[in-house]
Formats: structure tokens, sequence, C-alpha cells
């Protein structure tokens, strides 16, 4: 029985946005559409999904972009592409990222969707033949229609909240059972965020999704740009950053943080 799992980080395209986007800003009360302030308001920000080789399963984090965004992005992002111009260069979607570890996207066994923002579910169809899609009840009840209308066609679990170590209220789920996974509670962002803590062979990983956009958020407390709850937002980070604190923490990753080691962990 192995006592720990492989994360494989993956580099699945990357989205233009406003700075205030990613960073709260106290005085600017709203999010600037992309481009409509000057180049250095401008962020070219990475997006990345997961993989996780557990000995009992193979699980996805977040599915990025589709391919879609290649050829018209306009149409696929729609109302969001206001505010988020994605890139999506040849051999960066999930799908493409799996071929390449020579993974069929048929044994998949959990894709864990953080979140229903458009860069974390744009590519759900290209993991269609996954065996299951989870998402928090909390993530699900308060999603707004247009978000469940481009998953239509997936049929997502959603999941309670139950007790697990981790995580500014202690909530989330043990996915395998056995302590190495767990989709931990950190809302804020979204209503039903969930990071990411893995056992991985050195030590903890953790995964904050977008709780955090980058280590400067955790370290000086700087909410995300977008948040539906800035008390919770705030209970997040510092959830995270007391957890990059521990000796036995390998490493904490942002999902569109430009800083991020790509590879194996
Ligand atoms: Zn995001």
């Amino acid at each position: 029985m192995n006592k720990f799992v492989k994360v494989h980080v993956m580099h699945c395209g990357d989205v233009k946005v406003d700075r205030r986007l990613a960073y709260k800003d106290s005085n600017l009360d709203h999010i600037p559409f992309v481009e409509q302030r000057s180049e250095e308001h401008q962020l070219w920000l990475p997006v990345s999904c997961y993989l996780i080789e557990h000995p009992n399963g193979t699980v996805v984090i977040d599915a990025g972009w589709s391919e879609d965004v290649r050829t018209r992005p306009e149409e696929h992002l729609g109302h969001a592409y206001k505010f988020c111009h994605p890139r999506l260069p040849s051999g960066q979607s999930v799908k493409e990222h799996l071929e390449s570890k020579k993974i069929a996207v048929k044994n998949i066994d959990h894709v864990v969707i953080s979140h229903l923002d458009i860069d974390h579910i744009s590519g759900i169809h290209l993991l269609g033949d996954a065996k299951s899609f989870l998402v928090s009840e909390p993530e699900w009840n308060s999603a707004k229609s247009f978000q469940k209308a481009r998953c239509e066609g997936i049929t997502f679990e959603t999941f309670s909240l139950e007790p697990i170590p981790f995580g500014p209220y202690h909530l989330g789920k043990d996915l395998f059972l056995d302590g190495l996974v767990y989709l931990v509670f950190t809302p804020g962002h979204t209503e039903g965020l969930i990071s990411v803590v893995a056992r991985v062979k050195d030590g903890w990983l953790l995964l904050t999704s977008d709780a955090g956009y980058s280590e400067k958020s955790w370290n000086q407390l700087i909410l995300p740009g977008n948040s539906t709850n800035d008390q919770q937002a705030l209970e997040s980070l510092k959830w995270i950053s007391s957890f990059s604190k521990r000796d036995d923490c390998v490493a904490v990753i942002a999902n569109h943080d430009p800083s991020v080691k790509y590879g194996i962990y």
C-alpha cells in the first residue's frame, strides 16, 4: 500500500486579465475589462490543471481551456470574454497533456472541479469520457444557470462537506478515504471553492485553486479580485499562509501563479 500519491502540474494555456481581477484593490471597486486600462495593468497568467495518480485511481483537477478557444474564443467564452482572453498553444489542452502521458480519458476515475469559473470548466467536455465528475455541494448549489449550461452533458456528483483535518473550517472530503488526497473547503472566491491537499513523497502539497493567485496573496493577505464573501476569502488565505509554514509542506501552488513550477511532485 502506497503512502503517497504522485501529482503532475500541467500548464494548460494562459489567460489575459486586468490585474484587478487577480488582486483586490480597495481603490477600484470594479474589475475592468481586459485591455480597458493600459498595458501595465494587464497580466498574462498561466492556467493549470493537475493529474493525481493514487494507487486506487486517477484524478484530474480542473479542466482548463476548451480547444475551441483556439478558433472562436469570443463565441466560446460569451460574456466572460470581456474579462479574460484565453490562449491555448498546441499540446497544452488537458486532453493533449493526458495523451502525451499515455493516459486515456476513459481511465480517469474522478474529475474534480475546484469551482465553476470559465477557466476551470471550459475544457470539461475534453474529459467527457471520464468515470465521474465531482464538485462541492455549495459550489453547485450556488451555480448560475449559464455556468450549468456550460457543463451540459456532464453529470456532476455533488459532495457534501465532511469533517477533515485541513482547511479554515476543517471541512471537505477525503477522496479515497485513506488520508492521501483531501478536497478542502476554502470558500470566499466562490461559495464552494475547493483546494486540494495531497500527500506526496516528501510531504504535503497544497493546490489552492483561486483562493489566492500567487504567493503574495497569502503572504500579504491580498484577496482574489473576485469574491463572493470577503471574510471567508480572508479566512481561506490565512489558513493557506499557516499551512505554507508547516515543516512538512512541500509546496503551495496557486492555479494562476506565473512562478509555478510545472512538473511532477
Ligand atoms: Zn481561475
